[in-house]
């Protein structure tokens, strides 16, 4: 652990005592969260990132995907093909339709257990949250949860890199004496990597599940899809604009909301609005809320405290609005404009409602 917000770059002193079962345990895998047809973005980001640590091993890259006999399931193989991996293992058994952690968490062990990957990752989502957690203590195995960075060191030992002490901290966990190694990683936090054109093919193992509808405890009755207009988007949009303290009052959040219209973007905020009630939780931005990776970043009243910044960094163009020249957000932001966000805010929205209508 480092006091200087960089990862420690040695484990001095920690002795790698692998035991004689697992030393076997080979390559990468990379679960691939397929949840109603759809393959969730950050699976991908994983395989970019699992790409990386495979080729730093000199080791194969796999992706492990779960779901029903369907044509979606078949796409997320040929996804993950397409986003770099080797080979897939594929359970498809209709108790694996919607998430349901026995089903789930049973289909990975197997696989973990017959197969024998040496790391293992997943998204921070809802469902690899609840799916890693179970398949790690099942396991017995170590999990390091919300990653930023992830490396292999010289002895060829994951190094899952994540934030401590309120942030305050970063901190490198290996898991030395157990196997897999598995993380958990937000989405937006790893880069979208590059997509392969044309066909593409790769190893493909399909494995069944053995196991009957009686031996799940879990029934799902109905699903009630979470259709609410004003639900926040914030780790894939394009554009953010996002307010903090510098605002002064809640009534003034509306000058960020009105400029985000005008420009189609989603907006949100620092963590001390959502505390105060300014904005709902899920619209808060840093490093207990949302990693963002937009095009542009309009950061309006936020001095980019470091739990802000983990969040707002991936940024391609990071704008902030500040009185303070000073303010931390200068030292990541790439231009600024210092002055009053309540004067700066409506005139921006002004300009571009002229230059977009
Ligand atoms: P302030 O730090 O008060 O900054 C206000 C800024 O507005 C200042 O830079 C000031 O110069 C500027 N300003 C003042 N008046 C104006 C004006 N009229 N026009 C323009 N600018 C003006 N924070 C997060 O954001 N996200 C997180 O996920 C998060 N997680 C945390 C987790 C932990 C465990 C802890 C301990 C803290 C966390 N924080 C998080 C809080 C973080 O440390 C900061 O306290 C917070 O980000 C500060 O919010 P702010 O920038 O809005 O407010």
């Amino acid at each position: 652990m480092s006091a200087d917000n960089k990862p420690a770059s040695s484990r001095a002193g920690m002795k790698k005592q692998l035991p004689e079962k697992f030393i076997n345990y080979k390559h990468v895998w990379v679960f691939v969260e397929l949840e109603r047809g759809e393959v969730h973005p950050v699976s991908w980001e994983l395989l970019g990132e699992g790409r990386k640590l495979a080729d730093k091993l000199g080791v194969q890259l796999a992706g492990v995907v779960m779901g029903p006999p369907a044509a979606t399931t078949r796409a997320a193989v040929e996804g993950s093909y397409r986003y770099g991996a080797d080979t897939v293992y594929l359970m498809e058994d209709p108790l694996l339709t919607d998430y349901r952690n026995e089903p789930f968490t049973k289909a990975m062990t197997d696989l973990v257990n017959t197969y024998q990957p040496e790391i293992l990752l997943l998204g921070a989502t809802t469902l690899g949250r609840d799916l890693a957690g179970s398949v790690a203590t099942t396991l017995a195995t170590g999990l390091t949860a919300d990653c930023t960075e992830l490396a292999i060191d010289d002895e060829g030992s994951l190094a899952a890199t994540r934030p401590t002490f309120g942030g305050s901290l970063l901190c490198t966990i290996h898991t030395l004496n157990f196997r897999p190694q598995m993380a958990t990683i937000r989405p937006r936090v790893m880069a979208m990597p590059e997509a392969k054109d044309g066909e593409v093919s790769g190893g493909l193992i399909e494995v069944p599940l053995n196991m009957k509808e009686d031996d799940v405890i879990t029934k799902i009755l109905d699903f009630i899809a979470d259709n609410t207009t004003n639900k926040a988007q914030l780790a894939y949009a394009d554009v953010v604009v996002a307010g903090g303290m510098g605002l002064g009052k809640p009534e003034n959040f509306k000058l960020v909301k009105d400029l985000a219209e005008v420009l189609g973007a989603e907006y949100g905020g620092s963590r001390p609005l959502v505390q105060k009630g300014w904005i709902d939780s899920d619209r808060q931005i840093g490093q207990t809320g949302k990693t963002i990776r937009p095009k542009l970043y309009i950061a309006a009243g936020i001095s980019g405290a470091i739990q802000h910044r983990v969040g707002v960094e991936g940024a391609d163009l990071i704008l902030a609005i500040n009185t303070d020249p000073n303010a931390p957000i200068m030292d990541f932001a790439h231009l600024a404009i210092i002055g009053d966000a309540m004067t700066i805010l409506p005139a921006l929205t002004e300009a571009f409602r002229k230059r977009l209508s």
